[in-house]
C-alpha cells in the first residue's frame, strides 16, 4: 500500500506534475525545452515582484542558502542571523565557514525574535546582511518578514535575504512588496514538485552588489556564471534537470489557475488553523505560540505518556508518514506537514489517522473529536 506523506517536505506530487517528470527527455538544447525553461523563469519572476534575476538551477534548499551568501558577502563582512530553529542556524555554520562575521539573535524555540531586537542590533554596527528563516521547519514557527522588510528601509546598506524553503508558495512572499533583496527556496515543499531544484530571486540591489564583490571563490552558485543562461536558457553552463523544470511549469500553471498567491496563501491559512485547531482538541500542544504559526507545517507536541515511536509507527501502519521532531524536541512531537498542492481530504484522512493511533496507544476514547472539529473549521 502507498503511504500519504505527510512530512514537512517532500510533499505528496499531483498526477499533472508527475506526469511530466516522466516525460521522455530532450536535448536542454531543444527550442521547445527551452522556451519552456525561459517561461518557467520569467513567469516566477513576475510572480515574487523581483526585479532583477531569477534563478532556476539543479539542487536543494540547503545549496540556495550557499548562493545567497556567496553573492553577497566577502570574508570578513558582518552577518546577521535571526534564527527560530535548526534551519536558522544553519546559516551560521555556511556564513562562518566563509569567514564571515557571524551575530545571531536566537529565539527559545516556539517563540520568535522580537522586531525591535532586530531593530536594536541594526543599529549596533554595519551589516552586509541579514537572514531570516521564514518559517523554520523545526519549529513551525513564521517569522513576520514583512515587518522585518519595513526596519530593513532604514539600513539600506543591508541586504535582506530570506529563506523560503518551508514557506514560498505557501505563505505569501513578494520581493517588491516586501523588501526582500534575496528569496529562495526549493521545489519540494509548498510548489509539490520533487526535489531537486532550487528558485533564488535576486533583486537589483542584490545583482549590484555581486557586481562590486567582483570575482568570487565560489563556482557553481556564482550568480555571474547563471545569468547568461537565465536570459537565454539555449546558453550552457551546467546541464539543467530538465524534467523538474517541465514539473516546476506545470506546478507555477496550478499556482496561477488557483488564482495567485495570494489566495494559496489563503487556503494555506484556512487549513492550517482547522489542522491546528484540530491538533489541540485532540490533547496536543502547538510548539509555535499563537501569533507566529506556521500555515504550512504544525510542530505537535504529545500529550503526557505517548511514545513516539511507538506512536509513528502506528500512523505508518494506518498509511500515513509524519516526521519527528528536531533537536531538544526528538521525541517530545511529530512534524505534520500541510502544504503545497494538498487536499482537504488528505488532511481529513490524516486527522482521522492520527484519531486511529491515539485510540491504539489507549489515548483517545471518543474518536471523531479531531476530524468534527477540523470539518466545522474549514466549514465556516
Ligand atoms: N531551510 C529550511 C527552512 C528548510 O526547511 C530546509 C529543509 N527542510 C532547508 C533550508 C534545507 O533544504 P534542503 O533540505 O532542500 O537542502
Amino acid at each position: 500500500m502507498s503511504k500519504l506523506v505527510m512530512i514537512p517536505g517532500p510533499t505528496p506530487v499531483v498526477d499533472s506534475i508527475r506526469v511530466e517528470m516522466g516525460r521522455e527527455i530532450q536535448a536542454f538544447g531543444d527550442p521547445n525545452f527551452v522556451k519552456d525553461y525561459k517561461e518557467v523563469i520569467d513567469n516566477l519572476g513576475k510572480l515574487y515582484g523581483c526585479d532583477g534575476k531569477t534563478f532556476v538551477v539543479a539542487g536543494t534548499g540547503t545549496l540556495a542558502m550557499e548562493m545567497s551568501i556567496a553573492n553577497s558577502t566577502k570574508k570578513g563582512d558582518n552577518v546577521l542571523i535571526v534564527s527560530h530553529g535548526f534551519f536558522g542556524d544553519r546559516f551560521i555554520d555556511i556564513c562562518q565557514r566563509k569567514g564571515l562575521n557571524v551575530d545571531v539573535l536566537a529565539a527559545e524555540w516556539g517563540k520568535t525574535v522580537s522586531l525591535s531586537e532586530i531593530e536594536a542590533k541594526l543599529k549596533e554596527k554595519s551589516y552586509a546582511a541579514i537572514t531570516v528563516t521564514h518559517v523554520d521547519t523545526s519549529t513551525g514557527v513564521a517569522a513576520d518578514v514583512a515587518a522585518i522588510g519595513e526596519i530593513l528601509k532604514k539600513f539600506p546598506d543591508t541586504l535582506y535575504i530570506v529563506d523560503g524553503v518551508c514557506s514560498t508558495a505557501g505563505h505569501y512572499e513578494n520581493l517588491k512588496e516586501q523588501n526582500i533583496d534575496i528569496l529562495f527556496t526549493g521545489t519540494q515543499k509548498a510548489f509539490g514538485v520533487c526535489p531537486g531544484l532550487l528558485m533564488l530571486w535576486a533583486n537589483q540591489k542584490a545583482m549590484d552588489r555581486r557586481a562590486s564583490l567582483g570575482t568570487i571563490p565560489e563556482y557553481y552558485v556564482d550568480f555571474d556564471k547563471w545569468v547568461p543562461t537565465m536570459d537565454d536558457p539555449a546558453k550552457y553552463f551546467a546541464t539543467p534537470a530538465i524534467n523538474l523544470v517541465w514539473a516546476l511549469k506545470e506546478s507555477v500553471r496550478i499556482i496561477e489557475a488557483e488564482g495567485g498567491l495570494k489566495v494559496r496563501f489563503e487556503r494555506h491559512l484556512k487549513n492550517a488553523r482547522a489542522v491546528q485547531k484540530a491538533l489541540i482538541s485532540l490533547g496536543f500542544k502547538i510548539l509555535a505560540e499563537d501569533g507566529c504559526r506556521a500555515v504550512t507545517l504544525t510542530n505537535a507536541i504529545y500529550p503526557d505518556g505517548i511514545d513516539d515511536l511507538a506512536f509513528r509507527k502506528a500512523l505508518i501502519a494506518e498509511g500515513i508518514i509524519v516526521a519527528p521532531g528536531l533537536g531538544a524536541y526528538a521525541g517530545k512531537l511529530f512534524r505534520l506537514g500541510h502544504m503545497g498542492n494538498i487536499t482537504t481530504n488528505d488532511e481529513v484522512a490524516a486527522l482521522s489517522t492520527i484519531e486511529r493511533a491515539l485510540m491504539s496507544v489507549g489515548k483517545l476514547d471518543k474518536p471523531g473529536v479531531g476530524v468534527g472539529t477540523y470539518l466545522a473549521e474549514m466549514a465556516k
